[in-house]
């Protein structure tokens, strides 16, 4: 009988915990998201019955440096793991935890697991800017919507927001509709026969501020002014079309809808 022998692999990573689950009476199941894979998921053997063995470092959130060995098809198991740094202040305050637990699940639920390194390399750099910017800064609806259109261009998920998604033909004047399993807006001969209820109405306004959202560096969101009614758009467009997407509620989005509701004007 041939002898299969499991190629092994040790890989050394930054890496960012997006969900950590108890399993069985000492271990715990990390979702990961590195540079290297995007998701990983691995197991930290030992984790809950001695705190040692990781240092208290297996915290959703966390930015850890860690050592994962990968044998073969079996799950890959956490070796080593290093805090470089954790969210103090998302921690502290509700409307930055809760859209940080929000941007979280959404990369744990539509991040790949392997992939091309360069969209790995992409999704982890938007992960970590994204929690830097919650760091620094209390979100507002603003910066919610604009957060959760980055997250999905991260993922691949872009939507056009310049043309018509059928034609590739200009938009008009006026209000447009968004076609939300096509992914972008339809001109005004595309949109005949298309039911409204697989639509959003959008304004060419809030289709061009999403679109500069996308030009813009992370942390310089907070710059890109938004009017009240174009965050109401935006928030009504992104949750029809993530949830297109997702297939499911997800479970961090009742909580960030109490915190921070859709229609909630721009601070500051
Ligand atoms: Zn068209």
């Amino acid at each position: 009988m041939p002898v299969c022998f499991a190629r092994v692999q040790t890989l050394h990573t930054d890496a960012l915990v997006l969900r950590v689950v108890e399993f069985g009476e000492s271990d715990r199941i990390l979702h990961l998201l590195t540079p290297e894979t995007a998701k990983l998921t691995a197991i930290a053997k030992g984790a809950r019955r001695s705190k040692r063995r990781f240092g208290g470092t297996l915290d959703v959130f966390n930015h850890l440096r860690v050592g994962v060995v990968r044998r073969g098809i079996s799950m890959a198991r956490l070796e080593q793991a290093a805090l470089v740094s954790a969210s103090h202040e998302i921690r502290r305050d509700a409307a930055r935890y809760a859209v940080a637990c929000y941007l979280i699940e959404l990369l744990d639920r539509l991040a790949p697991e392997g992939g091309a390194r360069a969209d790995a390399r992409r999704l982890f750099s938007f992960a970590l800017s994204a929690l830097a910017a919650l760091e620094a800064r209390r979100p507002d609806a603003r910066i919610r919507a604009l957060l959760e259109l980055r997250a999905l261009d991260a993922l691949g998920l872009r939507p056009e927001l310049d043309a018509c998604v059928r034609c590739g033909g200009g938009l008009g004047a006026g209000g447009v509709r968004f076609h939300v399993g096509e992914g972008g807006p339809l001109c005004a001969p595309c949109r005949q026969g298309v039911p409204e209820g697989a639509t959003v109405a959008i304004s060419l306004g809030t289709l061009r501020t999403l679109a500069q959202g996308l030009r813009f560096d992370v942390q310089a969101l907070e710059r890109l002014a938004m009017p009240a009614a174009s965050i109401a758009e935006a928030r009504r467009l992104l949750a029809r079309f993530a949830r297109f997407h997702l297939g499911v509620e997800l479970q961090s989005e009742r909580f960030l809808n109490e915190i921070i509701p859709s229609g909630e004007a721009a601070a500051g």
